[in-house]
């Protein structure tokens, strides 16, 4: 019989991963691709919508190459529960799906445990995080809009490690150019859990000094410890309570449900350790993570560039594996973040990760990568090109 792959989870790990396991197999490997999503709605870029500069739609794609070009059998639903003793991923319209190997990319979950006043599903659903593209990107845009001049947008910034490292200053930039095209007299401020900001900290204070002189207020090492959500206040551990005209609490982050319920989600109990050859769990042998669900090596954002070489990496690993070979290869993966810092200019850090056999990791390459001089407009539409790029490389 053909092996069977499934992969969980159609975002920029498993999208990748399924099209690269039927391109490197040409065929030979059967993969089922589940995903609840009917479109995919891209996180990159998404901090434009709230700017004014680029639409959802601009950034909602289609999945039907997937099964059209390549083959792969796409499902619409989740996976409810791996039961990995039994090689079976049971669906929530209650499906069993067989495999051989499972690829989990599921993304991040939100930790609101933390957060007393988010102790019930109804106050959770308040909470706007817009930290996945989608409804909760239009609500915050349109939250922006109805807010008075004057008014002040406050964002909490998650401990580290979290999706997207740059993701919240790029916000900051984009919330400033709405705000200083239609609302002049309002601000931004970011109460940071972390000593600093965390990605090109250095050019994001410089652009935020330069760009929207007294508009954006950077306040590090605010520790959220609650929220009152009917007055859009958060309150720290030190008990400071901060009230917003248009609240953007982003919540800290774990490895998404599925992750944990395979028992994958062996770092902490939030991320999943692998085996940086193969994206191949440490607990579990035949289940495969990838994206932001990992344990991250030193100094690897959880990005969805990152996530795209992640999937390689483990596509490479399953179609050797399968095919007799040795598994284990000795990967050389890289990543670039752009952030849009204005409508059209942008800056970017970029690295390359290699995988030490001493350590057993991937580790950044003495003298790879950088970081952008200062923002423009030409590397703005590198930031858009670099979209449609990954974005066909996963999907088209
Ligand atoms: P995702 O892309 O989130 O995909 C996970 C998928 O799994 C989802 O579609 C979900 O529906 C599905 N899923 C979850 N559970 C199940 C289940 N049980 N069954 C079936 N399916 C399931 N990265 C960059 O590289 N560059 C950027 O410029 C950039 N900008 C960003 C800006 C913002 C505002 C944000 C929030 C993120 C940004 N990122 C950027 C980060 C990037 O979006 C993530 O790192 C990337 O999406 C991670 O890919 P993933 O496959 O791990 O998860």
């Amino acid at each position: 019989a053909r092996p069977q792959v499934v992969v969980v989870g159609g975002g920029f790990g498993g999208a990748t991963a399924a099209k690269y396991l039927r391109l490197w197999s040409e065929g030979g490997i059967d993969v089922t691709l589940v995903e609840p999503n009917p479109r995919f709605v891209s996180c990159p870029l998404s901090n434009l919508v709230l700017g004014g500069h680029r639409t959802l739609d601009d950034l909602t794609l289609d999945y039907d190459a997937l099964p059209r070009r390549y083959g792969v059998r796409l499902v619409h639903a989740s996976v409810a529960e791996v039961r990995h003793d039994r090689r079976e991923a049971a669906l929530s319209d209650g499906t069993v799906l067989r495999y051989d190997r499972i690829v989990l990319s599921p993304g991040v979950e939100f930790m609101f445990d933390a957060l007393p006043a988010l102790s019930s599903p109804a106050a959770r659903n308040q909470v706007v995080h817009a930290w996945k593209a989608g409804p909760q990107t239009l609500a915050l845009r349109r939250q922006l809009e109805a807010m008075p001049d004057g008014g002040v947008f406050v964002m909490t910034v998650p401990p580290q490690p979290y999706r997207c490292p740059p993701g919240p200053y790029e916000r900051a930039c984009q919330v400033a150019t709405y705000f200083q095209r239609a609302k002049p007299r309002s601000k931004v401020l970011i109460l940071d859990a972390n000593d600093d900001v965390v990605s090109k900290g250095a050019l994001f204070k410089r652009i935020w000094a330069e760009r929207y002189p007294g508009m954006i207020e950077y306040q590090p090492q605010f520790r959220l410890a609650d929220a009152d959500l009917p007055n859009a206040a958060v309150i720290s551990e030190l008990g400071d309570r901060v009230r917003a005209d248009v609240l953007n609490l982003i919540p800290p982050q774990r490895a998404g449900d599925i992750a944990l319920q395979a028992g994958v989600a062996n770092a902490n109990g939030r991320w999943c350790h692998v085996d940086f050859r193969s994206f191949e769990s440490t607990r579990m042998p035949g289940v495969h993570v990838l994206g932001d669900a990992i344990q991250v090596a030193p100094l690897m954002p959880k990005s969805g560039h990152m996530a795209n070489q992640h999937a390689k990496v483990c596509a490479g690993a399953i179609v050797a594996a399968f095919e007799g070979h040795e598994m284990a290869g000795s990967p050389v993966i890289n990543n670039t973040c752009y952030s849009f810092v204005t409508g059209k200019e942008a800056i970017h850090v970029a690295s390359v990760h290699a995988y030490d056999a001493a350590a057993r990791s991937l580790i950044v390459v003495p003298g790879s990568g950088g970081l952008s001089p200062g923002a423009s407009e030409l590397e703005g539409r590198y930031a858009g090109d670099w979209a449609r790029n990954i974005w066909s490389d996963m999907l088209a």
